[in-house]
């Protein structure tokens, strides 16, 4: 079995001072594999002190040694490439997809800082005043174990362009992918404290993060409910807090889309990730007199997924991270079930031969009401509600009636119209016909799926706050 038993601080691999112990399982096979010694209260202290001395460096920092540092962080990561996939694939279950997908974007997110900050204006002139954008302090980012060292990439690439330090608590289900991209990280050899990564409980480490008045911000990625009481913790020290948090996305079909091109996207939108990405289109909302055919094609398109091991590159589907979750899975299909939606597809239990570790059938549920519990809360697995609307305002209505406001997908033979559906969608993200990947946009939610931005521009400004100087003398 294999041990982890060293955080990172100060530039260096430290035993933690705690010493509660965790046992990682391999969620395929339900083996135990890894060893996980987890850091404490001390341990977040020791971090933020030593990010707390760093910032004297990375606030000072030229651009040009940012852009150098971030150049290095960006060729070591993509370095470690296939440590990262494997790492994912193991200890969660990613798809072979996903993972190799995630671990593009983790190495790409420090070129694309570099870039940004290349020619980003820091300075700049707002009539009598000087303003310029200075970096909040040290940061504390929290992120969950789904793409987690994506989210590791993306927030400290813009934490370094923006001239922070920062502290990283990964979920404690991650301590295998944080291991990986930690020693790449090192491996860039930055000066000591700009980074440090302590894994461990999220009311341990996470709340020390919170209230630790030597946190300037928070850049948080999880659930909704863990967003919401880190928010509240900030707010004593008035931290500034950028959350991503979760969703329960519609897909709309209108009457005029392909379905035979349209319901397999939507199906790949409801399943990527296994049902464990926050973007996950998982209610799709299919028009009254066209519903037979939607329901037809989304059974098909969920009959031809392949479930089981990921180090299988065909699986589209893998297991549930652990056996609570695969449990909450399973709640949730029986809930469906009991409030009186049709079940079309899978249903409760373990697919056939797959009787060891924590896999699902893929669901799809038709007659689903848009008020039933499957298609308010986010269920975090591969389970699909079909919903019917009468026109295209229904189908926006239904749309938006929900607490969440992260993504959204429309399919329409008229590109103009399904534009015009698009722009009346409260979601931080639309995608129309289609799905992609534009890692500059702006991504982020709206209502309870968030606040604040991440990537690109809008993602570097959360990392930055202005301030104007008057009497500034502009020949300097
Ligand atoms: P989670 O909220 O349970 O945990 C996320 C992180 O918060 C972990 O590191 C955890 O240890 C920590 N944490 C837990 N309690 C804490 C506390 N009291 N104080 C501080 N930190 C605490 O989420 P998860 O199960 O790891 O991830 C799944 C969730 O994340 C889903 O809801 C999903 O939608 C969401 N998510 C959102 C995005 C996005 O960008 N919007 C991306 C991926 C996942």
């Amino acid at each position: 079995m294999h041990t982890i038993d060293t955080i990172y601080i100060d530039g260096a691999f430290v035993a933690p001072h705690g010493t509660e112990r965790l046992v990682l399982v391999d969620p395929a096979t339900g083996k135990e594999t890894t060893t996980v010694v987890l850091a404490d209260e001390v341990d977040a202290q020791r971090a933020i002190a030593a990010a707390k001395a760093a910032f004297a460096i990375t606030s000072q920092a030229s651009r040009a040694q940012r852009m150098a540092w971030l150049q290095r962080l960006h060729e070591e990561v993509q370095a470690a490439e296939s440590e990262i996939v494997a790492a994912m694939v193991q200890e969660y279950g990613g798809t072979m997809a996903m993972a190799v997908g995630t671990a593009r974007r983790s190495a790409a997110s420090f070129a694309l800082a570099r870039k940004l900050l290349a020619d980003y204006p820091f300075e700049r002139q707002v009539g009598g005043a000087r303003v310029t954008m200075v970096p909040h302090g040290v940061v504390g980012m929290i992120t969950p174990w789904n793409a987690n060292t994506g989210f590791i990439a993306s927030k400290l690439a813009m934490a370094i362009a923006a001239g922070s330090s920062a502290v990283i608590k990964p979920s404690e289900l991650s301590a295998v992918q944080t291991e990986v991209i930690t020693r790449a990280l090192h491996r860039a050899g930055l000066p000591p404290g700009v980074f440090n990564i302590v894994t461990g409980r999220g009311d341990t480490v996470g709340a020390e993060i919170t209230r630790h008045p030597d946190i300037a911000k928070i850049s948080f990625t999880g659930s909704t409910a863990v967003g919401k009481a880190i928010a509240r913790g900030a707010v004593d020290t008035m931290k500034r807090v950028t959350l991503e948090l979760g969703g329960k996305s519609p897909t709309i079909l209108l009457d005029d889309a392909d379905f035979a091109k349209a319901v397999p996207i939507a199906a790949m939108a409801a399943v990527m990730n296994s049902g464990q990405a926050c973007i996950n289109g998982t209610r799709l909302l299919v028009p009254a007199s066209r519903a037979a055919e939607a329901q037809e094609l989304a059974v098909q398109a969920f009959r031809n997924l392949k479930v089981g091991p990921t180090s299988d590159p065909d699986v589209a589907v893998g297991p549930m991270v652990t056996e609570k979750q695969w449990e909450r899975v399973q709640g949730y299909i029986r809930k469906g079930i009991e409030e009186g939606a049709t079940l079309l597809e899978g249903g409760p239990g373990r697919p056939a031969g797959l009787e060891q570790g924590w896999f699902v059938r893929p669901t799809v549920f038709g007659d689903v009401k848009n008020d039933m519990t499957i298609a308010r809360e986010e269920i975090f697995g591969p389970v699909l509600s079909i919903i019917t609307y009468r026109d295209d305002e229904d189908a926006i209505a239904i749309a938006n009636d929900t607490p969440y406001g992260l993504h959204a997908y429309v399919f329409g033979g008229d590109l103009a119209r399904a534009n015009r559906v698009a722009a009346r969608i409260v979601a931080g993200r639309v995608f129309v016909n289609g799905l992609y990947d534009e890692p500059e946009a702006p991504f982020g939610g709206f209502k309870q799926s968030g606040i604040g931005r991440e990537f690109g521009t809008f993602g570097l400004e959360e990392y930055l706050e202005p301030k104007a100087t008057m009497g500034y003398d502009t020949t300097l």
